[in-house]
């Protein structure tokens, strides 16, 4: 289906209407261009233009354009509040360190700037009134469903190891397969992936992961990802051992990766949560594996390879939380789930949830009833939350202040009030003034230590 120009949003028109009337070529194009072909919208728009960084700032001089990155052709347009990259068309250098290009070339040749791009289905230009630029069969790639390196692959590979796991990235994201030559060159080039920063890599597994077949990626894939995340290797087929699991470590990972929701933290937390298996195994007499403590090691290579992949911290801690608890045995009793959702705050613990459920699905289908029982504990918390329970310090119906009334001091004061959240979680107190006050009165004994 062609693209229609009434799908461009207003300013993106209006950009390239500017563009054309000041006689310079400029089009869409890259990925916004195969997600209009693919009837998806896009993220964001790009633009290539004729025009030199110099006169794309002359054609917008009453307008707010940012120099984001003009050593390289770049200068961002907001238009009306839509932040528009525009890049002269460019030919990169060589990339003699496998990261960026040593240098950029400007041409005037929209063609040759298609040609500097990674992928066929990425490499089209689009323009309202000109039609669609497809000098490198992106639509037919499209249509056949595949990943194809614009050119030689191995040398586009060589050039910036960062297209291999951008390769495998659209294939998880778009469902697609990796045309055969270009699948072929992506694994013997996937060790240059080691030069790419920590960032770069990260985005790009961050995006794969969140894909709708990044199960199937991961499991057609391994010594690409295993590049990455080297701690990923020893648990490609390694036999569980186990009455509890039909598959090998690294093929339950993946099934349990498509079972969770596709949020960053979860994705990441089910990839990394059996990680520490194979250093922690061990055979019982009866023949069946175990693997003690394998949370903890899991938790441990989970922080090192966060850290070196240079994760937001935030992210990092969550993921360590849901790894860390992932096995944890959850009672259906309401002081217990209390507790719960004191320690990990509601929202983190049903994401707990959800990577039991996606640990279960992983296991196969008979383990359909440790779903149906996180499911259950699902409803009985939000039944709980409903009720509006107090699940911190602040939200006690005391305060320090009551407790200072009552002549409490220092660090009795502190436990006094811990004490008090203990007995309201665990159900034994109400949460009411009165209740706590009287305990508190009762309890002052210790009040003096
Ligand atoms: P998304 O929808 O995730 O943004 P995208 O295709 O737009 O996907 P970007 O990373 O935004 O990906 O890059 C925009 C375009 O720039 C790509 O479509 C591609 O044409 C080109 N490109 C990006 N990175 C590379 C690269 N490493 N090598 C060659 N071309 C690249
Ligand atoms: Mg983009």
């Amino acid at each position: 289906m062609p693209i229609d120009p009434n799908a461009l949003p207003a300013q993106v028109r209006d950009t390239l209407n500017c563009l054309h009337r000041a006689g310079h070529e400029a089009w869409i194009v890259g990925g916004c261009v195969r997600d209009l072909l693919l009837g998806r919208t896009p993220t964001d728009y790009d633009i290539t233009t004729s025009a030199l960084p110099g006169q794309t700032q002359a054609v917008f001089r009453d307008r707010r354009v940012l120099e984001t990155g003009i050593r390289h052709g770049t200068v961002t347009l907001l238009a009306e509040g839509m932040p528009l990259e525009i890049t002269t068309y460019r030919v990169d250098g060589t990339y003699s360190d496998a990261r960026h290009p040593d240098g950029v070339t400007f041409t005037a040749s929209l063609r040759e700037d298609a040609a500097r791009r990674d992928f066929t289905i990425n490499a089209m230009a689009y323009a309202p009134g000109l039609g669609l630029r497809d000098y490198f069969g992106g639509q037919a790639d499209l249509s056949r469903r595949l990943i194809r390196a614009v050119g030689d692959p191995d040398q586009r590979f060589r050039e910036d190891a960062l297209r291999v796991l951008r390769a495998i990235r659209f294939a998880a994201v778009l469902g697609f397969d990796l045309e055969e030559e270009t699948a072929g060159a992506a694994r013997r080039q996937a060790a240059g992936l080691e030069k790419v920063s920590a960032e770069r890599v990260f985005q790009e597994l961050s995006k794969l992961l969140c894909g709708p077949k990044a199960g199937q990626v991961l499991l057609a894939y391994p010594d690409i990802l295993g590049q990455v995340i080297p701690e990923l290797l020893p648990m490609v087929g390694f036999d569980q051992h186990s009455r509890h699991h039909c598959y090998d470590v690294y093929t339950h990972t993946a099934v349990a990766v498509d079972h969770v929701p596709p949020r960053l933290g979860l994705r990441l937390a089910m990839l990394l949560h059996d990680i520490g298996k194979p250093d922690t195994f061990s055979l019982g007499e009866d023949g069946q594996g175990h693997f003690y403590g394998h949370h903890r090691r899991s938790v441990e290579l989970a922080e090192e390879i966060l850290r070196r992949l240079r994760a937001p911290k935030k992210l990092r801690e969550e993921v360590v939380t849901l790894v860390r608890y992932h096995d944890a045995p959850i009672e259906e009793d309401p002081a217990r789930l209390r507790r719960w959702l004191h320690k990990l705050g509601p929202e983190r613990f049903f994401d707990l949830l959800d990577i039991q459920r996606g640990d279960a699905a992983g296991q196969g289908l008979a383990y359909c009833t440790r779903i149906q029982r996180a499911d259950r504990l699902e409803s009985l918390a939000r039944g709980l939350l409903a009720q509006a329970p107090c699940l911190t310090l602040a939200g006690l119906a005391v305060n320090g202040r009551d407790l200072l009334a009552l002549g409490y001091r220092g660090p009795a004061l502190g436990r006094a009030l811990q004490g008090l959240l203990e007995e309201v979680l665990a159900g034994r107190l109400p949460n009411e003034k009165s209740a706590l006050l009287q305990w508190a009165k009762e309890n002052d004994a210790k009040k003096e230590e």
